[in-house]
């Protein structure tokens, strides 16, 4: 077993790694591997592993690029998300791609979709509609055809067909990768002090970047270390982060909430890879049914998901009284329309049972925190002081 420190550096240098290096590598190591980048916030990426592809997210250029020409391809009023994105396909860095999936979250990414068709980024463009309606026999079956599509995507790259065995076992791969970062999430729960929020977040976000039988061996590693008494327990608020699900924040901004007093115990930072809760079933006559229900069934809750029966706002209550949280912190990226149009009710009913919540806003390449600290500090001393 690694060293945590020999972990947290290699996993800091995949995770953020804007070129891709891991991955273009490994898809000249045989003949008919396939590529497939994909946006936030969920993809169901057994169903690449099982067609001999590997499927990599790809979340933004972050505070590590300067955007010049993302700039002239949006308007001033949106995330900044696209921007980084369209920035990275043109400066090449999305290259060796052989496609790209787009999953259907908001009105930026759908034009982004097509920015990288104009473009000819990839050879497919894939704009991935999920199904707003959980009955199996019309969302179900909606989504089951969405599905096979990006299989015969793929199959046309590489003609690698999707088979039943193929799919059972990358199911198997992706169910142990979300148990152990479920995992991870537990020991924190109990003992934050362990293992930083900044250091969980490279950790989970690296496996957007490897193949998951190696992500798998990292999160068995890091289990290892931090089962054992490390660090000391400090005076801290113990938070939930809710509204990062896209656009993903600064690492300084994560780092500064901590370091304002506050234990992050759970977040939405990295949610795809957490978006199954629980097992998908994986020894079955039907993989691709069994990832529909799961999708239908055991999705977490999101700001890009039509909630009828199911209200978000009751799930991240629960989500807090579950992890014994202090607080909620909401904090979205500017301009982000699902995040910010949610968030009123989500506050709603924190304040229907005395949450105690506080609110910003930030954008992927953020560099001052000074505010953003000060306001979870004042947040984590009025808790301390008056809860
Ligand atoms: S950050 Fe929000 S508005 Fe921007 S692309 Fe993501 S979901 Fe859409």
């Amino acid at each position: 077993m690694r060293p945590l420190n020999d972990i947290l550096t290699y996993c800091n240098e995949v995770a953020f790694d804007l070129n891709f290096t891991y991955a273009k590598k490994w898809k000249t190591e045989k003949s008919n591997r396939a590529l497939v980048g994909f946006l936030p916030i969920y993809f169901p990426r057994e169903i690449i592993h099982a067609v001999n592809g590997l499927a990599i997210g790809v979340m933004g250029a972050g505070d590590h690029k300067q955007i010049i020409k993302g700039d002239a391809y949006y308007q001033s009023y949106i995330c900044h998300l696209p921007r980084g994105i369209i920035e990275m396909a043109l400066d090449h860095s999305l290259e060796t791609f052989d496609g790209f999936i787009f999953p259907a979250i908001c009105d930026c990414v759908r034009n982004l979709s097509g920015m990288f068709k104009l473009a000819k980024k990839g050879q497919f463009q894939r704009y991935f509609d999920y199904p707003q309606n959980f009955d199996a026999s019309i969302g179900g079956v909606f989504y089951n055809q969405e599905l096979h599509k990006i299989s015969e995507d793929v199959f046309k790259v590489n003609g690698v067909k999707l088979t039943t065995e193929n799919l059972n076992q990358s199911i198997k791969l992706y169910n142990t990768n979300r148990k152990l970062i479920e995992e991870i999430y537990n020991i924190r729960q109990e003992y934050p002090w362990r293992l930083s929020a900044v250091d969980t977040y490279k950790i989970v976000r690296a496996g957007l970047s490897i193949t998951v039988e190696n992500h798998n061996k990292i999160l068995e590693e890091v289990i290892g270390n931090i089962t054992e008494e490390s660090g000391e327990p400090m005076d801290n608020i113990r938070v939930v982060i809710n509204g990062s699900f896209c656009e993903q924040p600064p690492l300084g901004l994560i780092k500064s909430i901590e370091m304002a007093g506050c234990y992050i115990v759970d977040d939405d930072f990295m949610l795809g890879s957490r978006w199954i809760q629980g097992d998908v079933e994986d020894d079955t006559n039907d993989p691709l049914g069994a990832l529909v229900n799961a999708y239908l069934t055991k999705s977490t809750f999101s700001s890009a998901v039509y909630d009828v029966g199911n209200p978000k706002g009751k799930r991240l209550v629960q989500l807090a009284k579950n992890r014994n949280a202090d607080g909620v912190i909401f904090s979205a990226a500017s301009f982000c329309d699902p995040a910010l149009l949610d968030r009123p009710e989500l506050q709603k009913e924190c304040d229907a049972v005395g949450i105690p919540h506080i609110n910003f806003q930030y954008h992927e390449n953020t560099g001052q925190f000074k505010v953003i600290k000060e306001q979870a500090g004042t947040f984590s001393d009025s808790i301390k002081l008056w809860a």
